[in-house]
């Protein structure tokens, strides 16, 4: 009797850590096939190709240690669960339940998929989330909508303890391929992914895309930033923060991981804030959850007469880093760069999308999606959505970001302002945010405006004034 397999269905939780769905498929004692399936038709969200370049290489240091034996089926898994089943048993199907509305969806298919074909399935409950969604709410049974009473009451409050970690999966050969090679199914991570594209060459440099990566960025992060998180993750300048929201958008590293190496560090308001943006995380997976059409529909629908603009100019300067304002075009050039870009450059950048140059924060969400290696679909849609003002929780709409002030407050010598600008170098710090206003020191310094660096495309007062009217006149039709 030939011996049966399982499978471990990878989604975005590459790592053999704390991984609730492998620790499973492992426990059963067969072989195990790691399989990635690729389905043109299937309900989630196409990764944006930065992430899609990350997640590759994430699911490459993976498949090195299972020894190359980690496959990409194009199709369904009913078609693979058929092709395994022509040549051996299948004991089990394993995956990790999914935290979106569309994986959820995805989830529900596989398992209709497994029982069809009466294999069993396993889908792992809290994996990528340290809550499980449906179970918070208000007392009355109604989500949450304000993260305060969200994270305090609901999560921290009345909510379970996230769950301890699973020990790591320790790998042993042989592996199903070196034994039963008639099993093979689809292509190779080598066969399916061959090359990166020059672009993506360069944003990886940046990333070492890996378990052991992510726990450098961790070990980096508690000696030289952890102690003071609170006021350091605002600043430009330095590296305040940890650096780790790509791992956790693919699952290199869990959240219960960080949480728990979180309460190992000594007890401060640094630690605990850091916990909180990582409850941050959970509410926005809660919102999706609530509200599945937040990735491209207002949550406030009072914004849905808002006049944006339709200046595909002005968008195409944003996306460049051209918009003028130095540390706007500092934050889009270390997105292009590096696939990343610090929370506080986020909001700045996004304010002024939406808010200095009136064009739709959808705009915003579809180019963070494809240019940031850690997109991932709750944090990015609520995020925007909370900048622009018509998120739940959201900024007011009336309060627009001074990108001036924002970068003389943190960036205070320009030190990420120069980074990512280089042909702003010469201008003297005091001058550095606001060039358009100093030109003669500009032209002693060498730098020729509308030149060297472009001028404003928007002016700041101007654009402000006016979305502050066009907002007035939304709230007073929904009003009457
Ligand atoms: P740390 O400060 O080290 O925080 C640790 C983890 O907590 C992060 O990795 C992240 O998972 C979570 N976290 C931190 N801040 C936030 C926050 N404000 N909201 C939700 N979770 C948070 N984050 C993404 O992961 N993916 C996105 O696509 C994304 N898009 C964004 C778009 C906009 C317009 C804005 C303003 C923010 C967006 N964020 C997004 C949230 C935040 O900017 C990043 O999570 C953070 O910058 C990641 O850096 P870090 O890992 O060093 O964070």
């Amino acid at each position: 009797m030939l011996q049966p397999v399982s499978l471990y269905l990878l989604r975005r939780d590459v790592r053999l850590s704390d991984n609730p769905a492998l620790h499973h498929a492992q426990a059963l004692g067969h072989l195990i096939i790691p399989l990635i399936i690729v389905d043109p038709k299937s309900p989630v969200r196409p990764r944006g190709a930065a992430a899609e370049a990350f997640y590759q290489k994430a699911v490459h240091s993976f498949d090195a240690q299972w020894q190359g034996a980690v496959r990409v089926f194009q199709g369904t898994l009913t078609q693979a669960l058929h092709a395994i089943q022509s040549v051996r048993p299948l004991a089990a199907v394993c995956w990790n339940q999914g935290a979106t509305p569309d994986e959820r969806q995805q989830d529900e298919q596989w398992a209709l998929d497994c029982a069809s074909v009466t294999i069993p399935a396993h889908k792992a409950p809290q994996a990528s989330l340290l809550w499980e969604l449906e179970n918070i709410h208000k007392p009355d049974g109604t989500p949450y909508k304000v993260f305060t009473p969200f994270y305090r009451k609901g999560c921290l409050e009345f909510g379970e303890e996230p769950r301890t970690l699973f020990p790591r999966v320790e790998l042993k050969a042989p592996f199903w391929h070196q034994c039963a090679p008639e099993l093979v199914i689809g292509q190779s991570c080598a066969q399916a992914w061959p090359q990166h594209p020059s672009w993506a060459k360069k944003i990886m440099a940046h990333w070492d895309a890996s378990e052991t990566g992510a726990k450098a960025l961790w070990g980096r992060f508690v000696s030289e930033a952890s102690a003071h998180y609170k006021e350091g993750r605002n600043r430009l300048d330095t590296r305040g923060t940890t650096e780790l929201s790509p791992y956790l958008a693919c699952g290199l590293v869990s959240p219960h991981q960080l949480w728990h190496a979180a309460a190992d560090l000594p007890p401060s308001k640094d630690r605990e804030h850091f916990c909180q943006e990582l409850g941050w995380r959970e509410f926005s997976a809660s919102l999706l959850h609530h509200f599945p059409a937040l990735p491209e529909k207002n949550w406030d629908s009072k914004f849905d007469s808002f006049p944006w603009e339709q200046n595909y100019k002005l968008l195409e300067s944003w996306q460049k880093g051209q918009t003028g304002i130095p540390v706007v075009d500092a934050g889009m050039r270390q997105l292009w760069e590096t696939g990343y870009m610090h929370n506080r450059a986020r909001m700045i950048v996004a304010s002024f999308l939406v808010k200095n140059m009136l064009l739709p924060w959808q705009l915003g969400e579809e180019w963070f999606w494809d240019c940031l290696v850690d997109a991932d679909l709750a944090n990015n849609s609520a995020s925007w959505q909370w900048v622009a003002g018509c998120g739940a929780d959201a900024a007011p709409y009336f309060r627009i970001f001074n990108p001036i002030l924002q970068a003389q407050k943190f960036d205070p010598q320009g030190v990420y302002t120069r980074r990512y600008l280089p042909e702003l170098i010469p201008l003297p710090d005091k001058i550095l945010a606001a060039p358009w206003e100093h030109q003669a020191v500009c032209a002693a310094a060498g730098v020729v405006l509308g030149k060297d660096y472009p001028y404003p495309c928007v002016s700041l007062k101007e654009s402000r004034d006016k979305a502050l009217k066009a907002f007035q006149e939304i709230k007073i039709q929904s009003e009457r």
